[in-house]
């Protein structure tokens, strides 16, 4: 299926490794002309080189910490005026809530919530006057299920789900659309350094704590960057122009409600 998006543009936050990549990589074989973000430059500029042999189109990198208002002018100086927003940062830590301290909160505010509603906030008007937009958030299963030790991950991340469920009402006559993609479990960096953990603590081998949390889920097995990505480069295809204000779970049948 031709996705009719060749030639727009894109701004990809987070998009060195993981599910951020994988939603650049998809946009770029799409022919889209992305801008990366991320904050280790060596890192960055590989993936940068990776997508330009791969997809031929013109992609940009900016190494910056999304999170900061000096981050965002990088990023937005470079990409001034995206068709497509992909926001993603790092998750908060997990933790017990009674340690949570008010920076830890204002951390995780700043990096899953405020920096992906300043993002929408310098682009979108350019989006609706251009008559086409896209935004996705990376969030987070525990949106819809909340895992108890992620409580600034639940918090954060419902914040502004909250938010961008008014907001995409508001832009969806102007043609821009913006969507939420809650990943369950991917299979990235994150989650390698979730079951290093897992098999110290049960004194078992890594392989032998990914077998058992893979058992879990219906799917067997779990997610990659590159189903990821497709499903971020279909949400912001002409094809999805009547889809907005939604919460994609993608967790191979994880969540176990009916709606
Ligand atoms: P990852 O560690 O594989 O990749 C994270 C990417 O984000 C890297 O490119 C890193 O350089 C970049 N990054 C992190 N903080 C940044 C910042 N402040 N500024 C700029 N770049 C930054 O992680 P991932 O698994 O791809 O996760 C992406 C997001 O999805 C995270 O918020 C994570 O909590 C969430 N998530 C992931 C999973 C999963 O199973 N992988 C599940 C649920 C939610």
């Amino acid at each position: 299926m031709d996705l009719g998006i060749a030639g727009k543009t894109a701004l990809v936050c987070a998009a060195s490794k993981g599910l951020g990549r994988g939603c650049a990589e998809a946009l770029a074989a799409e022919g889209v002309n992305v801008t990366i973000v991320a904050r280790t430059a060596e890192t960055l500029e590989a993936t940068a080189a990776a997508i330009r042999a791969n997809a031929g189109v013109d992609v940009q990198a900016v190494a910056c910490d999304i999170t900061t208002p000096e981050g965002r002018a990088a990023a937005l100086a470079a990409c001034p005026q995206p068709d497509i927003l992909v926001n993603n940062a790092g998750g908060p830590p997990p933790g017990d809530f009674r340690n949570f301290t008010h920076d830890d909160w204002i951390r995780a505010l700043e990096a899953n919530m405020l920096t992906p509603i300043e993002l929408i906030r310098a682009t979108i008007d350019g989006m609706m006057s251009r008559g086409f937009g896209r935004v996705v958030n990376i969030t987070s299963s525990s949106v819809k299920a909340p895992i108890d030790v992620l409580g600034l991950s639940n918090g954060a991340r419902s914040g502004l789900t909250g938010f961008v469920a008014g907001v995409a009402r508001k832009v969806a006559p102007n043609g821009v659309t913006i969507n939420n993609l809650l990943p369950g479990i991917f299979d990235t960096d994150r989650i390698a350094v979730t079951f290093d953990a897992a098999a110290k603590t049960q004194n078992i081998s890594v392989d032998e704590a990914r077998k058992q949390r893979m058992a879990t889920i219906p799917a067997r097995r779990f997610g990659t960057p590159d189903e990821f990505g497709r499903a971020c480069a279909f949400l912001c295809s002409v094809h999805a122009g009547y889809i907005t204000g939604q919460n994609w779970l993608i967790d191979g049948g994880a969540y176990p409600g009916t709606y």
